[in-house]
């Protein structure tokens, strides 16, 4: 910089040697992930070559001070000089990010440079020329630096290159008045170079600042570019998709098909939760603790319900979690499965239920009461087996009509159905004949049961199309799991129980005890039940036969009784049965 008065006093050495340090660190800081860090380093280099040639300069005047030959050291000084000149010219080009071929350039300077210090200095030996290098060489490399910065003043987040390019350019004044003459500005300036130094660092440091928010911009950019990605995919979706926030689970986002299939207004999606779709809490947290695990859930069924209404229906989510708008959020597409799902319903009860009354039917009951023995077999649980069949029946049906006479095996069977507890089975064997599954409960405390269902029933009033008062009764046979753990063999003996119970004049109920073995051994016997077995059930073709109930599909009374059931389930220990007014005390 053509200035050596900073070696006048040591207090100014030292301040210069820190103020070239600082650059040299903020050389390093600056330069760490930025793509001009190669222009930054020959910047730097470039100053400390400058501030070596200031030495040797020093060291020329004390030899020409001692009369001694200077020419070695001025050729040093000025090539010292000329190569800080390139390397703050290819600083700058690389700045300047101008992909011109620096090589090339530099070394057409370097030479011409070169040549002209050699022309004046042993060739044509001129003092003053050799006096107005000092100046030239700096001031070159200077004004080049300052191009470079000024270049880049119109780009985003650029401070650290304007305040460079400032400095700079008050530098390249600076050595230029220097080089006139005009001193009184710039005198006795020793602090140029530190000055220069400490704003340089200040502006490397402020290229740093603004590399750092290029990137914050560079990555808002990015999220906004893939948040508007999310919303174009989700918006042309022919399935609902919903995204909420993690963090509070509010709805930000939902596409029109979703909207439709909630039934939310879209200018208030914000208004709604996640949870507020969900009908069934204990899905949500099943939902929510896979996604903990998986982060992505595929084919989740959901029973879901639309904010303002009740009903609720089915959906398959798929969900998982994305970054959106700065957010962690959750991304929820659905399929409508409701008439899937209603449709396996109705199958599963096809195959369970009974359709006139919606009890069990009797493949069901056979399998579920196969389990069940085999269960209490295990604990040692006893249990009971109940053959129901209405008496006089075909009298119903003959004066009343058969419609009146399902209405009457209707009633009967949700009496049986309230009746009994959650425990129990109980189902429609076939025709008028139901069955039933008492668990824990031994044949004696069966028959307490028994009497009390009996009664239950005989207090039943159906009204016929008429307008008639319809009654009736039940016959009752019970056996247990004292005569038998076979399923068939317990069927057979409470049907066995339930002719006695007819025998003996019906509206009552008859225990198959041990001593009816005897009687069931008799080869009469077991062929009479060979022959019912075989036809005592003609009702089971038509009863697989929707047609056979002129009441077909009365669903509403097995809806009925599940309520009943849910109310039940809240008291399911229970051992007694209320309803009958049978209680522990009686059964023990
Ligand atoms: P009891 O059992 O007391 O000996 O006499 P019953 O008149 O009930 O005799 P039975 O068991 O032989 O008759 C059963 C009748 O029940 C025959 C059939 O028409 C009638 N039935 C069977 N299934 C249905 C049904 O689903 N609806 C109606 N309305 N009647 C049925
Ligand atoms: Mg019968
Ligand atoms: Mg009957």
């Amino acid at each position: 910089m053509g200035n050596i008065s900073i070696f006048n006093h040591t207090a100014y050495i030292v301040v210069t040697y820190l103020s070239l340090f600082l650059l040299f660190f903020a050389s390093i800081y600056s330069s760490v992930g930025n793509k001009q860090s190669k222009g930054i380093w020959f910047l730097f280099w470039g100053l400390a070559i400058d501030f070596v040639s200031l030495y040797v300069s020093l060291h020329s005047s004390e030899v020409y001070a001692r009369g001694g030959s200077v020419e070695i050291w001025v050729l040093a000084e000025m090539s010292l000089c000329l190569v800080s000149m390139l390397l703050l010219a290819t600083a700058s080009s690389h700045i300047l990010e101008s992909n011109l071929p620096d090589m090339p350039i530099i070394s057409v300077f370097g030479i011409l440079g070169l040549g002209s210090i050699i022309f004046f200095l042993y060739i044509f030996p001129n003092n003053e020329m050799i006096a107005q290098m000092r100046y030239i060489f700096p001031l070159a490399g200077f004004a080049y630096l300052s191009i470079g910065f000024w270049a880049q003043f119109n780009k985003k987040r650029s401070s650290g290159f304007i305040f460079a390019g400032i400095v700079t350019t008050m530098v390249t004044v600076t050595i230029g008045l220097k080089m006139l003459g005009i001193y009184y500005l710039i005198y006795q300036a020793w602090y140029i170079p530190s000055m220069t130094y400490i704003l340089l660092s200040m502006a490397l440091i402020m290229m740093k600042v603004d590399f750092f928010a290029k990137k914050y911009d560079e990555s808002c950019a990015e999220v906004a570019k893939n948040s508007s990605r999310i919303e174009e995919i989700i918006k042309y979706s022919p399935f609902p998709i919903i995204i909420s926030r993690l963090s509070d689970d509010r709805i930000i986002l939902a596409n029109s098909n979703a909207i439709k299939l909630f039934g939310i207004a879209p200018n208030e999606l914000e208004r709604y939760h996640f949870k507020d779709f969900f009908a069934d809490s204990e899905n949500r947290r099943v939902l929510n603790e896979r996604l903990e695990k998986e982060r992505v859930v595929q084919d989740f069924e959901m029973l879901v319900k639309t904010p303002t209404g009740n009903t609720p229906f089915w959906l398959l989510a798929s969900a998982n979690i994305i970054d959106y708008n700065y957010d962690v959020a959750l991304y929820t597409a659905f399929q409508d499965i409701t008439s899937r799902k209603n449709r396996e319903v109705l199958l599963k009860n096809q195959a369970t239920r009974d359709p006139l009354t919606s009890l069990y039917n009797r493949r069901y009951f056979e399998e579920e009461v196969f389990k069940r023995i085999v269960e209490a077999k295990a604990t040692g649980e006893p249990f009971s087996i109940l053959m129901i069949d209405a008496d006089h029946f075909k009298k119903v049906n003959d004066t009343y009509g058969h419609k009146t006479g399902d209405k009457v095996l209707i009633e009967l069977a949700s009496t049986c159905e309230r009746a009994l507890r959650d425990v129990d089975i109980v189902a429609r064997y076939g025709g008028e004949e139901f069955v039933v599954y008492l668990a824990g409960v031994n044949a004696r405390k069966g028959k307490i049961v028994a009497d009390r269902l009996r009664e239950s029933i005989s207090e039943i009033v159906v009204h016929s199309d008429e307008g008639d008062e319809v009654r009736f009764t039940v016959s009752i046979g019970v056996s247990s799991y004292e005569i038998s753990d076979n399923i068939d063999t317990l069927i057979k003996t409470a049907d066995e129980a339930l002719y006695k119970a007819k025998e003996n004049g019906r509206n009552r109920v008859e225990i198959f005890d041990k001593d009816d073995w005897e009687a069931f051994d008799n080869k009469e016997t077991q062929e009479r039940i060979k022959n019912e077995v075989n036809n005592r059930h003609p009702i089971f073709e038509k009863e697989e036969n929707a047609e056979i109930s002129l009441l077909d599909g009365i669903e509403a009374n097995h809806i009925q009784s599940e309520n009943t059931k849910i109310e039940e389930q809240k008291t399911e220990d229970r051992v007694d049965y209320p309803i009958l007014g049978v209680d522990e005390d009686d059964l023990k």
